[in-house]
């Protein structure tokens, strides 16, 4: 079955990329109008990971990773589109590790 791109949409508005990052040990700073942390996806000890709350999107300066909600959760899983989709729309196997409290908050 394919996934509409209103389907994608909604998966990824209602996802706020903050917690979803955040829920996979990624300790994010308020830096100016973004949020920063050390990248998931490379080794380095200044972060250049970064997150725009008003985008939804994420770009690391370090590796030049970045994305939406649905690709962070595609690349931190090793998992396809499909997966992560099925996963932060509820319809698959849970993503992890999304605390129960998050859950709980109707993300
Ligand atoms: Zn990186």
């Amino acid at each position: 079955m394919q996934i509409s791109k209103k389907e994608i949409d909604t998966v990824k508005q209602s996802h706020d990329l903050r917690t979803v990052v955040s829920s996979y040990g990624v300790k994010l700073q308020k830096k100016g109008a973004n949020y920063v942390g050390l990248c998931p996806f490379h080794n380095e000890k200044t972060p250049s990971f970064t997150v725009n709350p008003k985008t939804n999107l994420y770009h690391c300066f370090g590796c030049n990773a970045g994305g939406d909600v649905i690709g962070f959760v595609t690349k931190t899983e090793g998992i396809g589109f499909r997966e992560a989709f099925d996963g932060l729309s509820g319809n698959g196997k849970s993503i992890t590790p999304l605390p129960s409290s998050i859950l709980a908050q109707g993300l």
